[in-house]
């Protein structure tokens, strides 16, 4: 796909058609766990009190069409970009100077550096930090040279909790099923073939690297059986998500991983005398278990902490020898103020973690340019571009929060600026909205079909096992790899592309 437009892709589907489709994504869905708890909205607690209902998680009825270079742009440089944020998360000097930026406009940030800075003092027991990293992309389309190819623009790198690797490999494998099974009409047989789809690898790639860190840990130190455990949300409506990689790590690595709620920390695991994380599971009191690793899939938003309880728990697992995934200092250096920083047209920064200038430049080409908005000279020019509203169409403003809904988009910048203060103003960024192609599909999402133009996503997910010790720059990577990867869609009249916030499909890439 260059800058050829595809308006016969998807096909029209007869009403046949239509329904056999549906009947086959139905059930396919079911019995692949291609699925998700029902929200709310749709099954009442009182219509499902055991919450034992779930329902087929929203999906595209068709792979979305993506450009194969852009494919294989995102994919190739997945280890460099884990090489990027490894080394990030090892310069606590340089992090701190980000955060001291933050500490008075956003009380999550600062809240999060204290922990650090507790856990610091007392000195780090466990210099091991695992990444299940995803970068997301979108592809985009030079307004000013109409013959370049596309490429792909960075929206965003996440270090926690990245969603949907479980889906993901599910959808494109149903994607996949579909066109072999000729569930497709047979005039789309030139685009949507088996040799356009690739499968992505994220259930196997992402368990994988959870194993690495679980072998990585070592024996147990206090003579007991070993676990991960995610740290998980309640309710969590995400759940089979989350529960893939969970049997794919028992499946193919014998690994036991357990979940637990953050809420109930405290309640259920202790520190020994040499901080090992002792986990001990309420249905078996009687057998406690060693935390290797530690996953956060909660943690991420101010909503999973509601008072100092959730704090302390948050500073109970970071002074933990267990292997966090991430650790304290790694989620910060996914927040949009190190992405912004590294961005910002002529930062020098980029070289100062990644110094081979060839990776340097490609992740550079991935980058979309954004702006503090601070009294820097850039950002005094981005306070002049959100606050007119004939510029700041073409822009997004973002806080530092992950799991979409935050953000503030095009001509509603400048009045949302005006309702803050101006001294809160640095708490954000201000991002060139990248503009992609539109395309064509429907989704399939609680058991509606919304079809029309839609914007799709690209995630790639990355695996990174580093050693560190904080107080020194030096970290050595013991595993780095590229880890499958998502395509999220959403309507194209919606800003937001979450697909748990209730906005978009789980998708897969069909390559032209
Ligand atoms: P979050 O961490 O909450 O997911 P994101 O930066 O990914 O925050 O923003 C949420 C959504 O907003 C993205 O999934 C995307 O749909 C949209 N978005 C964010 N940045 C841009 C951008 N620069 N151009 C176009 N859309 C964007
Ligand atoms: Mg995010
Ligand atoms: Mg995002």
């Amino acid at each position: 796909m260059s800058r050829q437009i595809y308006p016969q892709y998807p096909p029209d589907l007869s009403e046949t058609q239509l329904q056999y489709l549906l009947t086959t994504i139905k059930d396919w869905s079911i019995a692949h766990g291609l699925a998700v708890r029902p929200p709310p909205s749709l099954v009442s607690h009182e219509q499902d009190p055991a919450g034992a209902l779930a329902i087929t998680a929203p999906v595209t009825l068709f792979p979305s069409l993506f450009p194969r270079a852009c494919f294989e742009q995102g994919r190739a440089i997945q280890t460099a970009y884990n090489e990027l944020y490894a080394a990030i998360a090892s310069d606590e000097a340089w992090l701190k100077e980000i955060v001291e930026e933050l500490v008075d406009v956003d009380d999550f940030i600062a809240e999060l550096w204290k922990v650090h800075l507790a856990v610091k003092q007392e000195g780090y027991v466990q210099p091991l930090t695992l990444g299940l990293f995803r970068s997301d992309y979108m592809v985009h389309l030079d307004p000013s040279d109409a013959s370049a190819a596309p490429t792909v623009k960075q929206v965003e790198f996440n270090t926690i909790a990245s969603s949907f690797g479980g889906l993901s490999s599910q959808v494109s494998a149903l994607h996949k099923y579909l066109t072999a099974t000729e569930a497709y009409p047979e005039e789309s047989s030139s685009i949507i073939k088996n040799s356009a789809l690739p499968l992505s690898k994220s259930v196997p790639s992402l368990a994988a690297g959870l194993a690495d860190a679980h072998t990585a840990y070592g024996s147990s130190r206090a003579s007991l059986p070993l676990c991960v455990l995610f740290l998980v949300q309640s309710p969590e409506r995400n759940v089979f998500d989350q529960r893939h990689l969970e049997y794919e790590l028992f499946s193919s690595h014998d690994v036991k991983a357990f979940r637990l709620p953050f809420g109930e920390v405290q309640q259920h695991t202790k520190l020994d005398e040499k901080r090992t994380l002792i986990y001990t599971p309420p249905q078996t009191p009687h057998k406690p278990y060693e935390v290797s690793v530690l996953y956060f899939r909660a943690g991420y938003s101010p909503d999973d902490y509601s008072g100092k309880n959730d704090w302390d728990s948050r500073l109970h697992l970071e002074r933990s020898a267990a292997i966090k995934c991430p650790s304290i200092l790694t989620h910060l250096a996914g927040s949009k103020k190190v992405q912004q920083v590294l961005a910002t047209p002529h930062s020098p920064h980029l070289a100062r973690f990644l110094p081979d200038e060839a990776k340097a430049s490609e992740l550079r080409k991935t980058f979309a340019p954004i702006y503090p908005l601070d009294k820097s000279e850039a950002g005094l020019e981005a306070r002049r571009l959100a606050t007119n509203s004939e510029t700041a169409v073409k822009y997004v403003l973002k806080p530092q929060r992950e799991g979409g809904g935050n953000n503030v988009y095009r001509k509603a910048i400048p009045e949302f600026l005006k309702s803050q203060p101006e001294s809160h103003w640095p708490a954000h960024i201000l991002m060139e909205m990248i503009e992609p192609p539109a395309l064509n599909n429907t989704i399939f999402r609680n058991g509606e079909l919304q079809k029309g133009g839609v914007i799709g996503e690209l995630g790639v997910y990355g695996v990174c096992l580093w050693k560190h010790d904080v107080g020194t720059t030096k970290s050595e990577i013991l595993k780095n790899y590229e880890a499958g990867y998502l395509l999220r869609t959403k309507g194209d009249q919606s800003e937001e592309g979450g697909v748990a916030a209730g906005f978009g499909a789980v998708d897969s890439a069909c390559l032209v």
